[in-house]
Parts: C-alpha cells; structure tokens; sequence
C-alpha cells in the first residue's frame, strides 16, 4: 500500500526523523487558519500518490495566508497524471540549501535491501540514475545487520556527503530503517532530503510504501487505507478475504483455484473475446484450495454483483480439493444466494477438471440449474463464456 505524503511525514515523525509541521485540509478557505498557525507562510502541496508533483504544479509557496487560499484553491481539483487533487498538506516552509536523495526498498532481483543515496537530489532522481548513474550510491543493506551508525555512515560516504552535514544525514539514515523495519515497509525514500540555511538536515517529502503481507502485526495501518479511492467491489471482496481484483473494460466474470490457474484463464478468455465482440475477463478472483460453499458463495455474490459482469467462468482443476466438493459448493452457493434473496440472472460456465471431475460433473448435471452450463474443456468453456457475454 502506497501512503500520502502527509501520512509518510507522520511516519517519519513517529520516529524520530525530522519533519516540519504540516496539516492537510481539503477547501481553499481552510488555508487560511492553518497558514497564520504555521506562522504566516506555507507550501501548498498536492496530495495524491504519484510524483513528479512540483514539475506538474502540485507545490508552491504561499507568502502570506490569502496566497494559501488562492494556491489551495488552485491546486484542489488538479489533475496530476490521472490522479485528482481532493486534500492539499500546508507545511511550514524551508529555507533550502541543499537538496539530497535516500531511500531504502527491498531489492528483489539481489535479495536483499538496498540503500540508495545522492547528494544530487530534489526533483528528478530517476534522471539522476538514468544520466549519471556514478552520482546515486547503492549499497546492499543485509536483512539481519540492518542500519547502525557505522552502516550508515558508510552509505554516507558512498554518496559523498559533504562533511559539515554527515553525522546528521547518518543519524537521519538510522531513523528511516527505523521506520522500513518497524512499520513493515517495502519502500522509503525521501526526495528532497534537504540542507537548510543554518545547516540543519530535514525531510522535505516522503513516500513510504508499506507491505500488505505484514498487516496481522501493524493493526494501524488499516486506518491508512485510501477508502475513497478502493474499488467498492474490492474492499468488500477485501472484507471477505477474497484474493480478488477489479479489471477494466471486462464483463466475463471469473473464479478459479489457484492463482496461476486465474492468470491463464484471464488469458483464454481474453483470446476467445476477439471472436465475440471484444469479450474480456472482469476480474481475477482465486478461490484458493479449500473451496467451501461458503467461499465460492462470497466469490459468487462479488462477482455477480459486479454490474459489468454478463456471464461467468468457473475454471477449477481438481487438487487437493476434489470437484465433487466444488461441485456441491457451486450449488449449495447458488441455494444460499436464493436464500439471501440475491437475484441470480447471469449464465455460469463451469469447467471441471482433475481430481474426482467425473463426480463433479455429475453433481452438476443432477442439480440441473437453469443458470449452469458445463463445458469440458478450459478453452471450449472460455469460448462459451465469451460467447454468452457477447450476447
Ligand atoms: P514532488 O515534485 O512530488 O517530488 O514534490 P516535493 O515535495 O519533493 O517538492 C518539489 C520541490 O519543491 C522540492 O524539490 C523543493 O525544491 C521545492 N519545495 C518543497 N517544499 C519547499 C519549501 O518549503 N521551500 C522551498 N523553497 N521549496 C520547497
Ligand atoms: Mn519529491
């Protein structure tokens, strides 16, 4: 999960790393107060996940407390590379002396972590990289060892930081793994790091992406969640702990078992589309092994919900959990949506193969429902699928 600006700059906060005070707010007039409580000048910075906001607009200083409401209102409601502007953070401004680059990600390719540092930062880092890749320092950071002071320092040094700033940029290093470690990040990086005027070191923007496979032990990060901008099909698939995602442009409706499964199924479906009218899968949707009635029930009831969803695929290949199970979880999903009122209308292709598919199919056929059809093969199944939705 990619954080706000303002929600990274409270993580850093939290420990320890140096900050200024900020505050977001999401009308123009709102600006006012907070400006004169920031001491009467401010930066007006655009919330939204993506960078390159100053080149785009999304930054600018405020001199005095009505050039906030006027740069907040300018900045509200700015499209900034697809992503609009619904809050602006007010942040204390600086005097800037220097602008510097260091983050710490998971390096997946070498596994292991991966420091990155320059003393040429502010806005454009991957042009750093791209021209003068000798000017951004990358050094491996071991997963047991992490950032001391003397690891710390020696990233320093890689990067070539001017002495009179070194022992604070090391300091500020130690505090950022605190926070990759500690808040189970997958990336921290702060761009600009900055010198000000009288030499202190501060962060100026931060961009902190956080590991969803960590959530059992970080219970506060659900409250970091962009509620606004989830996909309501998704959260509610989220809240039922469905490996679920939304696709664009679809309306074959698919659940699988097994993720390498879904992925080939999105294939098939998408290919036999191109003979029926452009059909395309609506979503991925794994159901996992253990196929209860109950899952494939809340898999269903997603899915069909889903109002661009004409026609679904169910492609399961019998594992551990053999299709007579899924068969049974099929129908009895079917008579529990019934039950709950829910008006099943969209035609269900079922594919069955694998462990006990014999007996699944049978179940099936026995249970004979208006809505279910059975098709043996996972391209023929994907073909009717499409066909269906084409309709
Ligand atoms: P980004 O473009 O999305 O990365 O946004 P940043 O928050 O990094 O801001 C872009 C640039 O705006 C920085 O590199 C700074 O040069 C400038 N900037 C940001 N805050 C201040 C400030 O308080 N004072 C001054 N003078 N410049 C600032
Ligand atoms: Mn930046």
């Amino acid at each position: 999960m990619d954080l706000f600006e303002y929600q990274a700059r409270d993580l850093f906060a939290k420990h320890g790393v140096p900050v200024l005070a900020g505050e977001v707010i999401d009308t123009p007039e709102a600006a006012r107060e907070v400006t004169e409580r920031l001491g009467g000048r401010a930066v007006v910075k655009a919330q939204v996940k993506t960078g390159g906001r100053g080149k785009a607009g999304g930054v600018k200083l405020a001199s005095d407390p009505a050039d906030a409401v006027e740069k907040a209102g300018a900045i509200l409601g700015m499209d900034i590379k697809g992503h609009t502007v619904h809050r602006v953070m007010l942040a204390q401004t600086a005097d800037i002396a220097d602008e510097y680059y260091v983050s710490f990600l998971l390096d997946r390719t070498n596994r292991t972590f991966l420091a990155m540092a320059s003393v040429e930062g502010g806005m454009d880092i991957e042009e750093v990289a791209a021209t003068k890749p000798e000017a951004l320092a990358r050094i491996p950071v071991d997963a047991v060892d992490g950032v001391s002071a003397e690891k710390a320092r020696e990233i320093v040094a890689a990067a070539r930081f001017p002495a009179e700033v070194a022992e604070q940029v090391a300091d500020v290093l130690v505090k950022l793994w605190g926070v990759f470690v500690n808040e189970d990040a997958l990336l921290v990086e702060v761009n600009p790091l900055v010198k000000t005027g009288d030499g202190r070191i501060i962060a100026l923007d931060g961009k902190v992406s956080l590991d969803g496979n960590a959530e059992f032990r970080q219970p506060d990060h659900a409250a970091l969640e962009d509620r606004d901008a989830a996909n309501p099909l998704e959260a509610a698939a989220k809240e039922r702990g469905l490996n679920y995602v939304k696709l664009d442009d679809g309306n074959v409706g698919i659940i699988g078992n097994g993720a390498g499964l879904v992925m080939s199924t999105l294939d098939v479906v998408a290919y036999a589309g191109e003979k029926h009218g452009g059909a395309k899968p609506a979503n991925f949707l794994d159901i996992g092994g253990g196929a209860s009635a109950e899952v494939m029930a809340n898999g269903l009831e997603i899915i069909l919900g889903d109002p661009d969803v004409k026609s679904v695929f169910v492609n399961v290949f019998g594992g551990i959990t053999a299709c007579d199970a899924v068969a049974n979880g099929i129908v009895q999903a079917l008579e529990l949506l019934r039950e709950k009122g829910e008006d099943v209308n969209k035609p269900l292709v079922v594919r069955l193969d694998g462990n006990n598919a014999e007996l699944g199919r049978k179940i099936l056929t026995d249970a004979n429902h208006p809505l279910v059809e059975q098709v043996d093969t996972m391209d023929g199944a994907a073909d009717r699928a499409a066909e269906l939705a084409a309709k």
